[in-house]
Formats: C-alpha cells, structure tokens, sequence
C-alpha cells in the first residue's frame, strides 16, 4: 500500500501565526523552527499510522509556502519527502498518480473568507461558484482524478466541517478550534498527534468504502486568496481535463510554474526572502 500524505501548516495545532522569512530577528527565527516541529510531529504520527497500518510506501509532500518545512530527519526512515523550490514542482501534488492507494492531508485550513477561521485563505471558484473548494478539498478532487480517495484530512475545525461536507466517509481530525483570524483554542500537540494517529488509521481502514472526491466537468476555474470576492485571474480557466485545467489556472497565478522545466537561475536560494510563512 502507498499513501501520499500531503502537509500544510496552518492547520497545525498551535500555530496561529504566520512568520515573515525577510526578518531574520530571534523570535521570529525561532516562531519558524517551532512552528517547523510542531508540523513534523503531525506529519510523523500520520506517517507511521500510515505504516502501522499496512504501508511499504510513504510520501511525504512538503507543501506549504517554501515547500522546505518539514524536518524530514525525525520522519519514520520508511517515508520518502517531496520538496524544495515552491511552485517548480512537476504538480501542485507532485509526483502523484493512480499508483497511490490513499491520500492523506494534514496541516489543513479553512478557505478564503471563512467567519473565524485561524489563517483562512484560499479558495477554488469552479463553475462560478457551484463548487468552492479549499487547497484540502482540493488536493482530495486531484487524488480523486486518479481515482484515489482522501482517506483522512486533520486541520481546524472549519476545514473539518467542509470535508465532512464533501467527503462524508472521510475522517476529519479537528486539532483546534478557531476563535479569530489569529486566535484559536488548540490541542495540545501530543494529543493531536494521537487523534491524527488514529484518523489515519481509521481511514486507511476503511479505505474501500471511501469514494475518491470527484469533480464533474467540464470545467471553468479561478481561484481568490485572502478575499474570495477577489479572482486572482482576470478571466476563468476553461478546460476538459480537470488535473490539466487546474495546473493551468495555477501557472497563471504568476507563482506557479508547475509542469515548467524550471532551471536554476539563481533566483531561489536559502532562505526564501519573499515567502511568507
Ligand atoms: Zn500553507
């Protein structure tokens, strides 16, 4: 069995800030690092109850901001990590395909314009706005292109509810509750390692029964960040095939050039100064 588990941070118990990567003071150094462990602890209890339950194949994508936030060095040495250089990856879920049995999502927050909601950004504007999707429910329609189910998402708990929503037979792993945009009341993370533990569990258990999250088309696609009445695109992304659309509507962003032979141009180097995380 191989389960791809795709990772977000502000989703993370505990984490209400962002960071910004220009400053370099102490505390701000140190809010990253911390904020770093605390989503490699999340990461590595879905990883090894991926591999408690029967995996030979763990792939970790490191997706959030820099795509360079997990310490993939206190990860089980089973798991494999998909990483660096954000937005020049093959796929927004790189390396994905009908090989993988599951997709999990940890990390997970909720979608642009969620009422408080702790860092809700966001949202996936398909056919006007007969579907809106969050970047978790998102990453679960990509898996069901392949025909995989989204067998577990952990994450605050208006993502929570939006999975249940769309994906009843999932298990939604609440990790904290969101007060305000930047408040929340939050797990401790030992226990929410232990909640996404079992969800993982639990859903790779029952993974037959989960129907993979499919999208029907055709379909006409834009995407908003922090203000969902705020296309990004000028005009909607048109197209048959739901994978290709929605990586073309991503490349039109302006910071995505997934699919692109990126070369090294020198432009991305440690740290990343613009990427706020
Ligand atoms: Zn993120």
């Amino acid at each position: 069995m191989k389960v791809y588990i795709h990772t977000d941070i502000e989703g993370t118990a505990g984490w209400v800030f962002y960071a910004k990567f220009a400053d370099q003071g102490p505390m701000n150094v140190a809010h990253i690092e911390r904020m770093n462990r605390l989503l490699t602890g999340e990461v590595a209890a879905a990883a090894r109850a991926s591999l408690d339950s029967g995996a030979d194949e763990v792939w970790v994508n490191d997706a959030h901001g820099p795509c360079y936030n997990v310490l993939f060095e206190e990860l089980p040495r089973q798991c494999q990590i998909i990483h660096g250089r954000a937005g020049h990856f093959d796929g927004w879920l790189s390396c994905f395909d009908s090989t993988a049995d599951a997709l999990v999502c940890t990390g997970q927050h909720a979608m642009a314009g969620t009422p408080h909601a702790v860092c809700s950004h966001s949202m996936w504007h398909v056919n006007g706005d007969a579907v809106r999707l969050s970047e978790a429910t998102m990453a679960a329609a990509l898996a069901g292109y392949h025909s995989v189910p989204c067998v577990c998402v952990s994450g605050d708990d208006r993502v929570c509810a939006e999975v249940r929503e769309k994906i009843p037979r999932a298990e939604a792993v609440t990790v904290k509750w969101g007060i305000a945009a930047q408040n929340a009341r939050s797990l401790m993370p030992q226990e929410a390692c232990e909640r996404i533990y079992d969800g993982v569990c639990a859903g790779l258990t029952r993974r037959q029964e989960i129907p993979p999250l499919v999208i029907p088309g055709p379909y006409r696609l834009n995407i908003s960040d922090r203000d969902p009445g705020k296309m990004i695109l000028p005009k909607d992304v048109e197209g048959e095939d739901f994978w290709e659309t929605v990586h073309r509507a991503l490349n039109r962003t302006g910071y995505g050039h997934y699919g692109e032979d990126a070369t090294d141009d020198g432009s991305f180097r440690w740290p990343p100064d613009k990427t706020e995380r």
